[in-house]
């Protein structure tokens, strides 16, 4: 489907980094994240551009290598090869980083990446109990707040933190309706225009301007949907895509899928449906971000059982055919919790599932295209 907003979109987030280069240079201060679980409200309450800074690409990789194992998430490696290498416009402006201890090879290369930039390492328990993780989570969000006030030379007030919370707030709300056209039978949207527009949202320099483009991408598809266009085909298979992280560049799967004839109708992961909480607006603000944050439904938690219902949710939600499982290699979290997800899948709601393991690299597409091939077609 080519619509003419999105199209605009995709050339308009080119030009973000000139516009965040600019907002520098005019003393702007840029912050860095690497995982859901660091509340950009607090970056922008300090009065700061946060960006996302995870990497999605398979060209810094070989470099990350000369100092990384090799037998390591791509994520990992991905992330890590562009402070190395130098090529991330948005690594490169970023003056300060944020992290989580998440998984063990995360937490391992922060010690590394932090040789590059200055860097905040969030101490993230590994559960979500509210009577002990809770309260040492809060704790570490206020250590933030004070480091971030510290080195951008500010305070962080009360009000700025619920306006922060509201504009973020607003930009989760987008994103979910944009997600939800996908609810429609057929999907007027396929899976990799879904994922371009997710991807591209977050380095608007201008949150704004990137939520209005949105709305007019909604609205656009909305008319489609009551005129009865349709977007995808009736007949492919509706796919909802679980595991870990996928940004452009590390959208080899989701284009697998799609060009097989099937339509990712939804994605649970990081990026996707796990992002769309909304903050209490009326709670204490830095109590209120500790509850949300910790409450991501991400495998390094342990237990993790809100998956499991966010994806019984959004089976029904989207009408979903099957469930395909996202491993990236040596990613332990999610490569072990795949077995309980399968048999979540499979004994609670009856659908045909199946994981797949792979890296950023092309080696292996050929080997992926026939085993989703043969999956779509038990679902056709
Ligand atoms: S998958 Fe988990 S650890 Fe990775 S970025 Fe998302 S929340 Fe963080
Ligand atoms: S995908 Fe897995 S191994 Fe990679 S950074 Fe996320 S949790 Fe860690």
């Amino acid at each position: 489907m080519i619509l003419e907003t999105i199209e605009k979109m995709k050339t308009l987030s080119e030009r973000s980094i000139l516009e965040l280069t600019s907002a520098h240079e005019a003393g702007a201060k840029v912050i860095g994240h690497y995982c859901l679980y660091s509340p950009s409200e607090l970056a922008i309450a300090a009065g700061a551009i946060s960006v996302p800074l995870c990497g999605t690409r398979n060209d810094p990789i070989p470099a990350a290598e000369e100092i990384l194992p090799r037998n390591l998430c791509p994520l990992i490696k991905s992330s890590f090869g562009f402070a190395v290498t130098d090529t991330c416009p948005y690594f490169a402006i970023s003056d300060f980083l944020v992290g989580d201890t998440t998984c063990d090879g995360k937490k391992k290369m922060f010690e590394l990446l932090s040789e590059y930039k200055p860097m905040h390492v969030l101490q993230l328990p590994q559960n979500q109990d509210p009577e002990t993780a809770l309260p040492f989570w809060k704790n570490e969000l206020y250590r933030l707040k004070e480091r971030l006030e510290t080195e951008l030379d500010t305070v962080i007030t009360q009000e700025n933190l619920q306006k922060a919370i509201k504009l973020l707030n607003r930009e989760r709300r987008v994103l979910k309706r944009l997600m939800d056209l996908s609810k429609n039978q057929p999907s007027p949207i396929s899976g990799m225009d879904l994922l371009q527009i997710k991807f591209k949202l977050g380095f608007f320099p201008e949150k704004e301007d990137g939520l209005s483009l949105v709305e007019d991408i909604i609205k656009e598809i909305e008319d489609m949907v009551s005129e009865g266009v349709e977007g995808c085909s009736t007949s492919a298979p509706r796919i909802l895509l679980t595991g870990v992280p996928v940004g452009l560049g590390s959208e080899k799967v989701v284009k697998l899928i799609e060009d097989c004839g099937g339509v990712v109708v939804c994605f649970e992961s990081c990026g996707g449906y796990k992002k769309v909480y909304q903050v209490d607006e009326d709670a204490d603000p830095m109590d209120a971000l500790a509850k949300q944050y910790l409450s991501t439904p991400c495998s390094v938690m342990s237990p993790n059982t809100g998956r499991y219902d966010l994806l019984s949710q959004l089976i029904g939600d989207f009408h979903v055919d099957g469930v395909v499982d996202l491993t990236w290699q040596a990613c332990h979290t999610y490569n072990v919790e795949s077995y309980s997800i399968k048999k979540h899948v499979k004994e609670v709601h009856g659908l045909p599932f199946i994981q797949i393991e792979t890296d950023y690299s092309d080696s292996d597409t050929e080997q992926l295209k026939v085993r989703v091939e043969a999956f779509l077609e038990m679902l056709g």
